[in-house]
């Protein structure tokens, strides 16, 4: 789908923060509406893209967009690890935030359609992937087999566990869920996502597969999906590298020749082979 708006490139615009819940341990959700109604109705994003983020006084981020391109309410969810997410983390329902973006190339939609869709997901891994999933549900009957493989260490670290609730109700999204150990109430798998991988029954034709999370779990996880025979070039992950302009301006977030903010942060693991980087 196209950006209707030029993005917002240089000049933060101004947010209210909605409402913010508490999502998993030191990760929350802030929904947002811009305070201008023309730049509220005209927003357009693609599965795959982010923003940068502004906390007034702290600093700016880049973040993922989870929510689909078509209906959502706007949020992002946010670890925090230093300054400007601990200040984030601080915000109340009512504050302001600032808005550049959306930034980057977004899931090729247009080259997907109708192929097999293999989501596979570590701890907050499921950020990124969240837009494209709900995406895919929103167009069911455009894809074949929709599979959800998500794992965390604990239940507690389940992401979006409302949307999940809501995203099973769909006919046809299969889902697989694994918890690193062992726990009082959990009936569902118990080991590392890529050993569920390689247990599953996974599409391989037509398939393509999406993966994010931690490098051990990205790096065991492609692992498995090579052994099962699914392409390099059909596994997509999005790269996270330090970024300041989100414009191509600046390079900080250069990988080689490639600059995440423009050229990514959506890439194949052919592609991200070629880097030479781990992921
Ligand atoms: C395209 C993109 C999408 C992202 N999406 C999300 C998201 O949806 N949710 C989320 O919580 N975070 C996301 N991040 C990461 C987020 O931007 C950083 O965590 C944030 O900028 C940290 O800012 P800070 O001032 O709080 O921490 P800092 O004080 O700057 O850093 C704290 C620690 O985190 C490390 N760090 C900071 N940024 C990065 C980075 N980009 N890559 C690797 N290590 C880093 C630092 O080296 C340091 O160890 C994304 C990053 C990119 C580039």
């Amino acid at each position: 789908m196209e950006n209707k708006l030029v993005p917002i490139i240089t000049v933060p615009e101004a947010a209210t923060v909605t409402e913010i819940r508490d999502e998993i341990d030191e990760v929350k959700t802030f929904f947002f509406t811009f305070d201008r109604p023309e730049i509220e109705e005209a927003f357009r994003i693609r599965s795959g893209q982010f923003i940068m983020g502004t906390v007034f006084g702290a600093g700016e981020f880049a973040v993922s967009l989870p929510f689909s391109p078509e209906s959502d309410r706007k949020h992002i969810s946010v670890r925090r690890v230093g300054k400007v997410t601990a200040a984030l983390h601080e915000l109340q329902p009512g504050d302001k935030i600032g808005i550049r973006g959306p930034f980057g190339n977004g899931f090729p939609f247009e080259e997907i359609k109708g192929k097999n869709m293999v989501y596979v997901a570590g701890g907050i891994g499921l950020i990124p992937l969240r837009s494209s999933i709900v995406h895919v549900l929103q167009h069911r009957q455009e894809f074949g087999r929709v599979i959800l493989v998500y794992g965390a260490r604990s239940s507690k670290d389940l992401m979006y566990k409302e949307s999940i609730r809501d995203w099973k109700a769909t006919s046809g999204f299969e889902t697989y869920f694994t918890i690193d150990r062992p726990e009082p109430g959990w009936n569902g798998e118990v080991g590392f996502v890529n050993q569920l991988v390689a247990r599953i029954d996974l599409p391989v034709e037509n398939t393509v597969a999406f993966v994010c999370g931690p490098p051990v779990m990205f790096n065991s996880v492609i692992k498995e999906l090579k052994i099962k025979g699914i392409k390099e070039q059909n596994i997509y992950s999005t790269l996270e590298r330090h970024m300041k302009c989100g414009i191509g301006k600046c390079q900080h977030c250069a990988i080689g020749r490639t600059l995440v903010c423009v050229d990514g942060p959506v890439y194949t693991y052919k592609q991200i082979k070629t880097l030479g980087e781990q992921i």
